[in-house]
């Protein structure tokens, strides 16, 4: 046992010795490999440790090991980790800001509810009443003193011989007050041949003071009246707010002191009918067109019908508190939206409020939404681009700076994707967008915002939206409540670019108020003043003169045409009235043909003035080339042998329509856009393939962005298209032509 045992020993040992011999080599290279990578190791902790200790921390920390390490990927993180840090402390300070403005808002709000019913309560209270009661001959001083006839009221005497005059206090008053009131009134209508029926009336409702009502005329000392000014003046300070709580405490002071004594004149009104939207009144003697008015619970109204007997106004938002019968009165100045920076980046409805959920916006300044366009000598002609960034418009029908350009076509062919590439081409030139979606369901508004903010747009955009759950009179205002947006802008001089989607909605929301107005109907239903709903709309837009500032407002507004019709009335009516117009061609589009501008029926008016100089020459054949080979292709069609130049003018035409198509979102410069028609339209496309024209005109621009910037450079600088730029760029097209391979072989 123990020899067998002795024997495996031996034997293993010599099997050990003869696999050391084999394996002799390889067994030492492994273990110097791991001695090797041990070192390796122990070296690099060294290092770390000697390294750690003189490290300073954080920011001095990062800036040592940048500078001994200059590691260039360490100094982009830093970089980008400190724009990152920048952003986020920004952000974070923005919205303590809001924060805090909503806090003092939300606390201004109550604050100005407790003071109303506070104040309330002291007046009705004993030691006030009887002071309130000692100034009731002041009051009627004073009253008496103001009092004046209104246009309206002397057409109603012409009408009536009589006119109603109502004194109505909230205590008796002493005859002799109410005798010297009458007395006063008698001898005013005497004066222009009427009479009046005087009524002496008691209403606890005042809370104190008195009213004189002449006719429809309110003159208003009652302590009600006094405290409803109040919370409205608040509310309107609201909007600008307040950067701290000591202004708010001296407004409210400066708000309190400015209401006492005061006789607030108004005019009322009475609701007859309320339907659908639409609100019949009479009384109102004096108002006017376009005036907004306030119902019992603060809704409002704009007037949209005066007729001798009644006066028709649209109400905004809901009506179901609006009785008949109840009082309406006149606020004194037409329907007016918020304007100015605070807009930009945000979705607002057609009154101006934000619907985006980011918190009230707050600007000190509004704008009527009717508002007269520039005149004649107001105005300057149209001679700057707005570079759409789209291909197919800026070579073929450029839009000028203050242009009007009608985008038209069926649905579904791509009119508000040209819309939206245009706004985001935008970025960097200083140009205000403004996009009011009419009738547009809002699933389609989100995406627009989300795209818009997706390419860094929405910063100087606004969204004026009245989708089409919201009423035809909000339908009906949005347009021109984002043109009052846009005047702000353009009369400080700056650029605007402002898109109505679509105005076939607003024609149709606007028949739809005229008909429940019960204007007689005119051609498809529509009233006959729709040609001057859109022609006042689209004149606002213009190129202004030097004097007034150069500001400017390009408008593209939008029609929805039935299978192709432009024929039909709304269609016709802002042809005419817009300087041309984009036709979408829903075969075109189907053909893959995207954007799909129809080249024989869409003009720009203003033609290549609009246009830089490089554009206005690479461009100017490439109308009548297409033009030709339209004409030629329907030849084609019917499989007929053509000769030679036949063949190449259809040819080259195929890759003119092909270069034209453009992606969505992908707007390009115009030194991109210029180069590739010229190489196409010069014929330097030829030889390749259909196919491959796409991967022709990302090689195109790639090639001179890297092998020659200078070229690039001098198309980008707008230096004239002379001869000798024109060989220089021969050449080094000659030479891509040369070097690049096309990945089809042909079609
Ligand atoms: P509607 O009449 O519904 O308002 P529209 O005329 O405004 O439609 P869009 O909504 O802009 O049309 O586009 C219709 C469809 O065509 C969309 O799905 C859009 O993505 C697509 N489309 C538009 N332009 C292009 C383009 N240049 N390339 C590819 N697809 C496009
Ligand atoms: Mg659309």
């Amino acid at each position: 046992m123990s020899m067998e045992f002795l024997y495996a020993i031996i034997n293993f040992l010599i099997l050990a010795a003869i696999v050391l011999l084999l394996f002799r080599k390889s067994i030492i290279s492994l273990f110097r490999d791991r001695r090797k990578r041990i070192n390796e190791e122990l070296d690099r902790a060294e290092a770390i440790e000697s390294y750690t200790p003189i490290l300073p921390t954080g920011e001095a920390r990062a800036d040592h090991s940048a500078d001994e390490l200059a590691e260039p990927k360490l100094l982009a993180m830093r970089a980008s980790s400190e724009e990152r840090m920048q952003q986020i402390a920004k952000k974070g300070e923005a919205a303590r800001l809001e924060m805090r403005r909503e806090m003092l808002s939300e606390l201004h709000n109550q604050t100005v509810k407790r003071m109303i019913e506070h104040a309330a309560g002291l007046l009705t209270a004993e030691p006030m009443i009887s002071r309130i009661r000692d100034l009731e001959a002041e009051m009627i001083d004073r009253i008496l003193a103001s009092v004046q006839l209104t246009p309206g009221d002397i057409s109603y005497l012409k009408a009536h011989d009589v006119l109603y005059v109502t004194l109505t206090s909230t205590y008796a008053l002493p005859d002799e007050l109410v005798k010297r009131v009458e007395a006063h009134t008698d001898r005013m209508l005497a004066e222009v041949n009427g009479k009046t029926s005087f009524w002496v009336r008691q209403n606890p409702e005042l809370l104190g003071g008195l009213i004189l009502r002449i006719g429809d005329t309110v003159y208003d000392c009652s302590v009600a009246e006094q405290l409803y000014q109040l919370e409205r003046r608040s509310e309107k300070d609201l909007i600008s707010g307040y950067e701290d709580a000591d202004d708010l405490i001296n407004e409210l002071k400066e708000n309190i002191e400015s209401t006492q004594n005061r006789i607030n004149i108004y005019q009322l009104g009475r609701v007859l009918t309320v339907s659908d939207g639409i609100c019949w009144m009479d009384g109102l003697a004096d108002i006017m067109y376009g005036e907004v008015v306030e119902f019992v619970r603060g809704e409002r109204g704009m007037v949209l019908d005066i007729q001798p007997e009644r006066i028709g106004c649209v109400i905004f938002g809901k009506y179901q508190h609006i009785e008949s019968g109840s009082r309406v009165r006149r606020i004194g100045r037409i329907a007016s939206v918020p304007v100015g920076n605070a807009l930009l980046g945000r979705v607002v409805d057609s009154l101006g409020h934000a619907i985006d959920g980011n918190g009230r916006i707050r600007t000190s300044e509004k704008r009527p939404i009717e508002c007269r366009a520039p005149a004649i000598l107001d105005r300057s002609a149209v001679c700057e681009p707005l570079h759409t960034g789209v291909k197919a418009i800026d070579a073929l029908v450029p839009i000028g700076k203050g242009q009007r350009e009608l985008i038209i076509g069926d649905r579904q062919t791509g009119k508000t994707a040209l819309a939206i590439d245009t706004i985001i081409n935008q970025k960097g030139k200083d140009v205000i967008c403004i996009y009011v979606a009419i009738g547009q369901k809002d699933t389609a508004v989100a995406d627009i915002r989300s795209k818009l903010e997706k390419y860094g747009a929405m910063e100087y955009t606004t969204i004026v939206c009245a989708s089409a759950s919201a009423s035809a009179s909000l339908q009906y205002m949005a347009p021109f409540a984002g043109t009052a947006m846009g005047e702000y802008f353009m009369y400080a001089g700056r650029d605007v670019l402002i898109i109505y989607d679509d105005l076939s909605k607003h024609a149709v929301a606007y028949r739809e108020l005229s008909l429940l107005l019960h204007r007689p109907s005119g051609r498809e239903a529509y009233p006959g003043d729709v040609f001057y709903l859109h022609s006042r709309l689209l004149e606002r837009s213009a190129k202004l003169s030097a004097e007034l500032g150069g500001g400017s407002m390009t408008a593209l507004p939008m029609i929805e045409t039935l299978a192709g019709d432009i024929s039909s009335y709304i269609p016709t009516n802002v042809i005419s009235i817009t300087d041309g117009q984009i036709f979408l061609d829903t075969e075109l589009f189907h053909e893959g043909q995207r954007p799909a501008i129809n080249v024989g029926l869409s003009v720009s008016r203003v033609g290549s003035a609009a246009q830089t100089k490089l554009m206005k020459q690479v461009s100017a054949s490439l109308r009548m080339k297409l033009a030709q080979y339209r004409e030629l292709s329907g030849f084609s069609q019917f499989g007929t042998d053509v000769d030679e130049s036949t063949q190449r003018i259809l040819d080259s035409g195929i890759r003119m329509m092909t270069v034209l198509k453009q992606g969505r979102y992908s707007p390009l410069p115009d030194w991109k856009q210029a180069l590739l028609i010229y190489s196409v339209s010069e014929g330097f496309a030829e030889a390749v393939p259909v196919d491959a024209l796409e991967e022709f005109e990302w090689k195109l621009y790639s090639f001179f962005e890297e092998h020659y910037p200078e070229l690039r450079e001098r198309l980008d600088s707008g230096e004239k298209f002379d001869d000798r730029l024109k060989r220089s760029i021969n050449e080094a097209l000659s030479i891509f032509i040369k070097e690049s391979v096309w990945q089809s072989s042909g079609n």
